[in-house]
């Protein structure tokens, strides 16, 4: 377990990539309403222009037999007696924050 401020220390030359930090924190800012729906890697998640369900080469994993899916994030502000700082969140934590199966978080918002 870490803190905020720990996190905000780091650098890219103390850095891994991907590298996971457990934090105990308050979350804040965070609304069903902000959940972002887009194309996205099915790898990493990030964002891409390449049509649903097309292969490409991902720029941000380099995965080269990524597949364009949907994907779900939801940005948010997480604090601690040390700080605060914004996350993103992505389709499982999302499921679990707000108690909803993925098929509902799929469905169009009524
Ligand atoms: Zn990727």
């Amino acid at each position: 377990m870490t803190t905020i401020a720990s996190i905000k220390k780091k650098t890219v030359a103390n850095t891994i990539q991907d590298e996971r930090h457990w934090i105990k924190a308050f979350v804040t800012n965070c609304s069903y309403d902000d959940i972002r729906k887009f194309l996205g890697c099915n790898g990493c998640n990030r964002k891409t222009d390449t049509k649903k369900n097309e292969f490409f080469t991902c720029q941000w994993c380099h995965k080269k037999d990524s597949i364009s899916m949907p994907r779900l994030a939801l940005s948010f502000d997480a604090q601690d007696d040390t700080g605060s700082m914004s996350l993103t969140t992505f389709i499982n934590t999302i499921a679990q924050l707000f108690g909803k199966t993925i098929s509902e978080l799929y469905a169009p918002k009524t």
